[in-house]
C-alpha cells in the first residue's frame, strides 16, 4: 500500500511571520491545467509536486505528501480516495497491451505468442511507476473536487 507521509498542512502562524511557507519554486507553474497534470503538480495551485521522490526511485515511487507543500490543498480527499486509480491504471494497461502488441505485429511481423507475453510484460513493467503515478493525478484532478486557483498564491501573500 502506497504511504502517504503525514505530514501537516504547510507551517503557518507566528514562526512563519502568519504567512503560508513558500518553497523556492524550480521552475514556474504551468497555467493549463493539462500541462500541470503532466507535470504531476497540485490541482488546484499547479506548483506543488504531487509526488516525493522521481519516478526512477524504485523503492519511493508511490510516495505523496498528505497536503501539497505550497497551498495545503489535501492529495486524499477521502479515505480509499485512490482505490478508484485502480480503474484509470487499468484503462492504461489496456492502452499498453494494445500498442505492444500492434507495434510486434507489424514491426516484427506477428512473431510467436511467447514474445508477445514476454514484450507486454516487459513494458508493462518498466510503464508501473508512470501508470501508478498518471492513475492517481488523473484520479484528483478528476474527482478531487478542486480546481486551479491562480488567485491562490496571492491571497496567501497579502495574508
Ligand atoms: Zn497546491
Amino acid at each position: 500500500m502506497p504511504k502517504l507521509t503525514a505530514a501537516a498542512p504547510p507551517a503557518r502562524g507566528p514562526a512563519a511571520g502568519g504567512r503560508l511557507l513558500l518553497p523556492v519554486m524550480d521552475e514556474p507553474a504551468p497555467t493549463s491545467s493539462s500541462l500541470a497534470l503532466l507535470a504531476l503538480r497540485c490541482p488546484r495551485c499547479h506548483e506543488g509536486h504531487l509526488f516525493l521522490h522521481p519516478a526512477t526511485n524504485l523503492t519511493g515511487f508511490t510516495d505523496m505528501p498528505a497536503y501539497c507543500p505550497v497551498c495545503g490543498q489535501s492529495f486524499e480527499p477521502e479515505p480509499g480516495f485512490y482505490f478508484g486509480a485502480m480503474y484509470i491504471s487499468f484503462g492504461f494497461a489496456v492502452g499498453v497491451f494494445f500498442a505492444v502488441g500492434v507495434a510486434l505485429y507489424f514491426l516484427a511481423g506477428d512473431p510467436d505468442t511467447w514474445v508477445y507475453v514476454v514484450g507486454v510484460s516487459l513494458v508493462t513493467l518498466v510503464c508501473t511507476p508512470l501508470v501508478f503515478r498518471y492513475s492517481r493525478a488523473l484520479m484528483l484532478y478528476l474527482f478531487g473536487g478542486t480546481g486551479y486557483d491562480p488567485e491562490w498564491a496571492r491571497r496567501v501573500r497579502r495574508e
